[in-house]
């Protein structure tokens, strides 16, 4: 059967401080259920906010929805991201993600588990490699 979920009836948390530097609204938007395994979020970082390193398993689509943000691959440049943009994040690939220190960033993340898991998270994403320009 087909279900339907309105806005604002799915819950929303946080960023916790192990997994984020500033503050971060996660809304789980989706989790398909077994043996379906994608997740769909909002995620709503405040100016300065960003995810730390972190990898997934099965990779992980960005689609920007609102603001300008930022992301960056380890050892690769900072690239801006606006509102259209798609960002696909292979598996495996160490990165993070989050908003510019001036403005406001949502993206939609879109990411499979694999064995109940979507996400290894890895340090902060220090001062000094954040305020590295696109
Ligand atoms: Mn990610």
């Amino acid at each position: 059967m087909i279900q339907i979920f309105r806005p604002g009836s799915r819950p929303v948390t946080p960023g916790q401080p192990d997994y984020f530097t500033g503050q971060v609204k996660i809304e789980r938007l989706h989790e398909a259920p077994p043996p379906a395994r994608v997740r769909v979020l909002s995620v709503t970082f405040e100016p300065g906010a960003r995810t730390a390193w972190h990898t997934h398993p099965l990779g992980q689509t960005l689609v920007v929805t609102e603001g300008v943000g930022r992301v960056q691959a380890w050892g690769g440049p900072v690239e801006e991201i606006r509102p259209g943009d798609v960002v696909w994040i292979p598996p495996g690939v160490k990165h993070w993600h989050g908003a510019t220190p001036t403005e406001r960033m949502t993206h939609l993340a879109i990411h499979e588990a694999l064995d109940g898991k979507a996400v290894e998270w890895l340090e902060h994403v220090a001062d000094e490699q954040y305020r590295n320009e696109p």
